[in-house]
């Protein structure tokens, strides 16, 4: 009886695919199809200097057409585009829009603003990425020091030896390091103090937590702060920037200022826009 209850959903599994993989299927080729077809957007997310005085640059995240029912978010998207290799277009269509994007700022006045580009681990892994990257910016004529790659720590932590050489490459190419969703993963210390690199992000789950006074009520909102201290010093000591993401609200960017942190980014300052919308912040903030 076991045996013939085994062999009918053995045989029910085959017949009739599991919803997740069908899912899974519609999506890849919606993915490729949304890639082919040009409907990929990239918006830009302000990142400001501490003070809010000024906009110092912009995180280009991409969006899958939002006007349509069938998009999904980067945080469903993107998982999927590295398992099965379509981030590689992705990604590079990306890193040529937001470097095109930022040349084009800087020739209209804003000559110091940066664009930061997230690098997933398959194409920052990937065998020619260094000189993929060096012909984006030949292409566009974005100076290497306008560009800031952001790779999380799970893809620094992933093999020492290759993420040396490929950071050092990026490094004497003049481009900016910035290790993203810090605090999340594996990376150790001394690997953050032997690799080239010019910014630690902090995760936005920390700022979250950061409570809305300085005074601590419990022990447990004293540690909240207590840990992004601990990461702004570190870093600090690193000489590294620090920024922080995800900043929703005035207390926590009073808490980040006190800190010492560097830089913000989050909602509360501006939420990610287009790249037109974006020149026009940086106009009424000039
Ligand atoms: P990330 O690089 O850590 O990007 C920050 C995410 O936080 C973005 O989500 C942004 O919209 C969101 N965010 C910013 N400020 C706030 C805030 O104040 N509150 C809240 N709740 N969220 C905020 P998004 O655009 O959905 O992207 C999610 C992730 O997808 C990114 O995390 C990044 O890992 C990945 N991603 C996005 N675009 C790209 C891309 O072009 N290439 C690659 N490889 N990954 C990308
Ligand atoms: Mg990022
Ligand atoms: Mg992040
Ligand atoms: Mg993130």
């Amino acid at each position: 009886r076991a045996k013939a209850q085994s062999r009918n959903s053995y045989q029910v599994h085959h017949s009739d695919p599991q919803p997740e993989a069908l899912g899974r299927l519609t999506l890849e080729s919606r993915l490729r199809r949304a890639i082919e077809q040009d409907q990929l957007q990239v918006l830009y997310q302000p990142q400001w200097d501490i003070n809010g005085q000024k906009i110092v640059g912009a995180e280009a995240l991409v969006r899958w057409d939002p006007s349509s029912p069938e998009s999904f978010s980067p945080e469903q998207f993107i998982p999927l585009a590295e398992e099965t290799g379509l981030i590689l277009p992705l990604g590079e269509w990306v890193l040529r829009r937001a470097c095109a994007e930022a040349q084009r700022w800087r020739t209209q006045g804003w000559p110091e603003i940066t664009v930061a580009v997230n690098l997933s681990m398959r194409q920052f892994q990937q065998q020619d990425m260094v000189t993929r990257l060096k012909s984006i910016l030949a292409e566009t004529q974005l100076p290497a020091a306008a560009l800031e790659v952001e790779i999380t720590e799970t893809t620094a932590a992933k093999d020492f030896e290759q993420t040396l050489e490929i950071l050092r490459r990026l490094y004497h190419l003049g481009v900016k390091l910035a290790i993203d969703d810090f605090g999340t993963g594996y990376s150790s210390i001394s690997y953050l103090k032997r690799f080239p690199l010019h910014k630690l992000k902090i995760d936005r789950s920390f700022i979250r937590d950061l409570n809305t006074t300085m005074v601590p009520l419990s022990r447990y909102e004293k540690s909240d702060i207590a840990v992004v201290a601990a990461i702004i010093d570190l870093g600090h000591s690193l000489d590294l920037r620090v920024a922080a993401e995800g900043v929703e609200t005035l207390s926590q960017l009073d808490i980040l200022q006190n800190l010492k942190c560097d830089e913000v980014q989050g909602f509360l300052l501006g939420r990610p826009v287009t790249a037109t919308d974006f020149l026009q912040q940086l106009r009424e903030h000039a």
